[in-house]
């Protein structure tokens, strides 16, 4: 975890710097809050300490604008300052500081307020996966998927990257709950899930659609590449051998439809439309009869 340290005096900075070290904590530092916000949009801060008093954008005025910015999640603030009376450590808290520490600060002081950042900062994240992953599949979730396509969409159309999308079925699987159970049915939506991400590069990204929809995407790969890895999704099922008497092919399959993001076409349009067409291609692949790949 790196902290960012914003203090104009040079002697205090170095101080506190070293002390953050000495608690095992990489540090990065600025000397005022405009440069601080510059640091914190292109990095990803989690942790402020600042001090109150500085030119061009005290601390406090940083806290508050570090509170507007929205894409960052949560960054834990700490307001260092020589000022001890009531009225201005209300004003302070008031900014949306978590903390505050007096000048000149304590070592054990410190190390025990960082340390309740640091806790804070792990619930944060623990909620945020509770959130944001599924957990029967343990893969993204629908919610995170939209939040995700934001992201990958607006960088394909920035820097004409480009991406592919796999989005998959499971084939006659209310049959297969029919048969064997939902408790059963549940167990292989894990463990396709678990072979999926096991066929995929680290980079894909792989998310629950639906019931028993999977959504895949993969960052700076054209149809062509698409088309091989969705091959390997529906082979990677396939090997699992997991019996389906109620399916024609005996075993539990599933079906892929493809698509990749379309300079001609998609650029300026909203990532829908890429997933709109992958849907439209499963749709064929199942009409053309299953545990295939369809573009
Ligand atoms: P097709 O080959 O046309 O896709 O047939 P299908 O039976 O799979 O049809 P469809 O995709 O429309 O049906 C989805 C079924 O998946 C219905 C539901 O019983 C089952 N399902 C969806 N979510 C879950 C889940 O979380 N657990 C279990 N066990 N079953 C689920
Ligand atoms: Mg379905
Ligand atoms: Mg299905």
């Amino acid at each position: 975890m790196e902290i960012l340290i914003v203090d104009d005096d040079l002697i205090s900075r170095r101080f506190l710097q070293k002390a953050i070290k000495d608690l095992g904590y990489s540090v990065v530092s600025a000397e005022n809050g405009l440069q601080a916000l510059d640091i914190i949009q292109k990095n990803q801060i989690k942790f402020v300490i600042a001090d109150w008093m500085m030119p061009v954008l005290d601390g406090v005025e940083l806290c508050r604008k570090i509170r507007l910015l929205n894409d960052s999640g949560y960054i834990y603030f700490i307001l260092l300052t020589g000022k001890d009376k009531k009225e201005d450590i209300v004003q302070g808290l008031d900014s949306g500081a978590d903390d505050y520490i007096t000048k000149p600060f304590d070592r054990e002081e410190l190390r025990v307020r960082v340390m309740t950042g640091m806790r804070i900062l792990d619930l944060e994240k623990r909620l945020e996966d509770l959130a944001c992953i599924d957990p029967l599949m343990q893969i993204s979730n629908r919610r995170y998927f939209h939040q995700a396509m934001e992201r990958i969409h607006d960088r394909a159309c920035r820097y004409s990257e480009g991406y592919g999308a796999i989005m998959c079925d499971m084939d006659y699987f209310k049959k297969y709950n029919d048969m064997y159970g939902h408790i059963q049915g549940d167990n292989i939506l894990k463990a396709v899930a678990e072979a999926l991400k096991k066929t995929l590069r680290l980079s894909d990204e792989i998310f629950r659609y639906g019931g028993e929809e999977i959504i895949i995407i993969l960052p700076e790969q054209d149809i062509n590449d698409t088309m091989i890895a969705a091959e390997r999704v529906v082979k990677s099922v396939e090997s699992l051998r997991i019996e389906h008497k109620a399916s024609e092919f005996g075993i539990v399959t599933i079906s892929c439809g493809i698509t990749a993001f379309d300079k001609k076409t998609d650029l300026g349009s909203k990532w829908v439309s890429v997933v709109d067409r992958a849907d439209k291609a499963l749709y064929r692949a199942k009409s053309a009869g299953r545990n295939r790949v369809n573009t």
